[in-house]
């Protein structure tokens, strides 16, 4: 009977990690108090899982910041400008590389496949060189043992290590980090045999990367990295653990023909196709893990349908060699059910978190071994039961306005080109027009006065008067700035789609369901269990009141349905495209609302539209066409109102077709941290009809840029872009900046582009 868990969250059930680090940062307490909050974490973590009955537990998989950091630490390979000298790596160049500090700035940052979690990207040069420099995973592995527990220690593997890795700056462009393959694997090697020497009988290499579309010189890395480890591993198991997606077939046959690799672990929650491929041929011997309870999601595990996949491969690898787990990390699901006192038991039947996930696994793996605790497995019946059938989850009507709109397509009346000089005339907009993203700055007041009204502690009036004020405030700023569309500055949210969340019915919240997200940061997701509707406008209100107050255009300002999809826990019993598709209908209700009662300009952000891509190419296609028929659903049916986007990154050349499919009037877009990488794709002769505002200054800094400076990007746009579609803008919305740091630097925007205007 053998179960395994792949990783576990680390920030703790009440985010004890985060509060640790951030007054340690803060100077506030000492690196041994931030050890012991730590420790204690790793022995309840330890312990948890030993006494639920896992077999098979991971150590290493507790960070202080970032797994790929801790791997980056443990090969020595510190960037020169964090003038590290050598020996054990210490907390405080460690958070150096992570944070960046008064004289040098952080490595870059960038997300972990198709998660929301950010991994610390090494930056590799010829020259880099590699020394066994931090003993994490060996002292993690002593620490376990010490405490009685024999874990599996994890290691982010060589291959994926490299092929996550990316040239230091000024290395000539040829340069590959994985031509440095074999400089790692003596560290590696110098690791195992610590770890073989402390008594580890198993070890996991975690290989992510094998479920991407891979070259066939980056698979024969595979085969190269694991020949040579060969001997090192040489009475150990090895698990290489796989997990987001299918693993090609050309992959898969590669990495079943490894012989220093004992077991192979594949996530069977997203890889359907990689359990066919199990069921056509699994080397003889061998252990398979198996993923099969969900590690990004939040509901509790069909066990029953689970064990008929366990029995059926039970007969391809053999009953002893069949091991139960997860399909990747837990860290990417919420930490403990046990803390949520305020979801409705109903609700909460239909849950697990990671600490119920583990029960689910050692329930499965008992029940393998013929030791099925039926108490438990009819309890999980009754409870999918529940949800299949209960009256909160299905709402008719909106499930035949949701098939209504299959097969057909949604888009306005006129083209792009057509709309854009009408709208420019009638709200009698200069070229190159001027505006913000949305919100403005959110105060340590404007918080209380939220938290307060939530708490129910000040009244609706009160509360309405000092969000009013709040907007009175923003937009006679933005007047007196003289920018041309304005903004209500959203003093009323505190979070973009929490805020929609809240209103719309099909959505219910978690008081600690908490997810990393990176270093300290955690989000909160919503849930989304039933069928999506809108009771009642949710932004209209505040909308309306914030137009009177101005003769200028006010943007009406919306979160987009793939946006809402993919930040939030999404539910598995249908596809997502569906959920996504009610979510576009509600917000669509809202488009109208909003036209109606007088909104003339309307943004429907869609930040997150891109990082939903999925990992494989082969599925892009599928994606993109719902994705953006949801985007076109929430606005094909306005009359002349202007729509206008935002998206927050600037690697979108590969997917600017399906942008331009979008078919908003004006898209704005970050773009001052891109070394113009987005005008390139229209430099290479992309035809791009729509108003475009790649924004002019970084808001993510509290650098204020100067007048010249924007002058100078905006003119380097123009080189590119016609001036007629052009429009002048921050990178993304300015909550998390100080008004002594927007006003200046929104002053010289707004003189960058007057200045311009004059000229032209
Ligand atoms: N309208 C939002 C804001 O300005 C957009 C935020 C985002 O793109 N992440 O805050
Ligand atoms: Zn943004």
């Amino acid at each position: 009977m053998a179960s395994h868990i792949v990783g576990y969250p680390r920030m703790g059930p009440k985010r004890e990690l985060k509060f640790a680090l951030e007054s340690f940062w803060d100077g506030k307490s000492s690196a041994e108090d931030l050890e012991k909050v730590a420790t204690d974490l790793r022995a309840s973590i330890w312990k948890q899982m030993a006494d639920a009955g896992i077999k098979y537990i991971p150590s290493n998989t507790f960070s202080y910041y970032d797994q790929v950091l801790d791997t980056t630490a443990m090969l020595g390979a510190v960037p020169d400008r964090y003038s590290w000298t050598g020996g054990e790596i210490n907390l405080s160049t460690y958070f150096s590389m992570a944070r960046g500090n008064a004289t040098v700035p952080a490595m870059e940052m960038t997300k972990w496949f198709d998660t929301n979690y950010h991994f610390i990207v090494p930056e590799l040069a010829p020259s880099t060189k590699f020394s066994y420099s931090s003993h994490k995973a060996i002292n993690e592995y002593k620490e376990a043992k010490a405490l009685g527990v024999d874990t599996v220690p994890v290691l982010v593997g060589p291959v994926s290590y490299l092929l996550l890795s990316k040239a230091a700056k000024g290395v000539e462009k040829s340069f590959s980090p994985l031509s440095l393959l074999s400089s790692i694997l003596p560290v590696y090697k110098e690791v195992i045999a610590e770890l073989k020497a402390a008594g580890a009988s198993w070890i996991q290499f975690d290989e992510p990367t094998l479920v991407k579309d891979l070259e066939s010189h980056q698979l024969s890395a595979f085969s190269a990295a694991y020949a040579e480890l060969e001997s090192a591993l040489s009475g150990l198991n090895v698990l290489v653990e796989t997990y987001f997606a299918d693993v090609p077939a050309d992959s898969y046959k590669t990495l079943t023909s490894l012989s220093s690799v004992t077991a192979y672990g594949f996530d069977l929650e997203r890889g359907t196709k990689t359990l066919e491929l199990v069921k056509s041929g699994f080397p003889a011997g061998k252990y398979l893990f198996a993923g099969v309870v969900d590690g990004r999601n939040i509901w509790a595990d069909d066990l029953a349908a689970s064990l008929a996949t366990l029995q059926s491969l039970e007969a391809v690898v053999g009953k002893d060699k069949l091991v139960v787990s997860t399909s990747c990390s837990l860290m990417h699901t919420a930490v403990d059910l046990v803390n949520e006192t305020k979801l409705d038991d109903e609700i909460k039947s239909w849950l697990a978190f990671a600490a119920q996930k583990v029960v689910e696994v050692n329930a499965l793996a008992k029940a393998l071994a013929g030791q099925k605790d039926e108490a438990y497995f009819a309890a999980n019946a009754a409870a999918l039961a529940s949800r299949r059938s209960s009256p909160r989850v299905t709402n008719e009507e909106v499930q035949k306005a949701a098939t209504a709109l299959k097969g057909s397509d949604h888009r306005r009346a006129t083209t792009v080109s057509a709309r854009l000089d009408a709208q420019q005339k009638k709200l009698n907009l200069p070229v190159l027009p001027t505006t913000t993203i949305g919100s403005f700055p959110q105060t340590v007041e404007l918080r209380r006065v939220r938290r307060e009204y939530k708490a129910k502690k000040i009244s609706e009036e009160e509360y309405t008067n000092a969000i009013k004020e709040e907007i009175s405030k923003v937009v006679k700023i933005q007047e007196e700035l003289d920018i041309d569309v304005l903004v209500h500055g959203e003093p009323e949210r505190n979070d973009m789609v929490e805020y929609f969340g809240e209103q719309l019915s099909g959505f219910t919240f978690t008081a600690n369901g908490w997810v990393q997200s990176y270093g300290s940061r955690c989000v909160k997701p919503p849930i989304i269990y039933g069928d999506v509707s809108r009771p009642n406008p949710m932004t209209v209100f505040w909308s309306k009141m914030a137009q009177s107050m101005t003769a200028r255009p006010m943007k009406g300002m919306l979160t987009g349905p793939v946006t809402i999809l993919n930040w939030s826990f999404v539910r598995n019993d249908q596809p997502r495209f569906e959920t996504c598709y009610q979510i576009a209908l509600a917000i669509k209700k809202e488009v109208e609302d909003l036209e109606a009662g007088g909104i003339q300009v309307i943004q429907i952000d869609e930040a997150a539209l891109r990082e939903g891509l999925p990992l494989r190419k082969s599925e892009h296609a599928f994606y993109l066409d719902w994705a953006v028929h949801s985007f076109r659903i929430t606005n094909c049916g306005v009359q002349d109102t202007t729509i206008h986007t935002h998206m927050c990154y600037s690697n979108f050349n590969d997917i600017i077709q399906s942008i331009i499919n979008m078919d908003a009037d004006v898209i704005t877009i970050e773009n001052s941290r891109s070394d113009e990488k987005l005008l390139s794709v229209f430099r290479e002769g992309v035809v791009y009809g729509a108003g475009i505002g790649p924004g002019v200054y970084d808001i993510h800094s509290p650098r204020i840029p100067s007048k010249e400076e924007i002058a100078d990007r905006v003119n380097k746009m123009l080189a590119v872009l016609d001036t007629n579609i052009l429009w002048v803008n921050p990178d993304c919305g300015l909550k998390t900046r100080k008004y002594a740091e927007v006003k200046p630097a929104l002053t010289n925007m707004v003189e960058a582009a007057k200045q311009i205007r004059a000229e032209l």
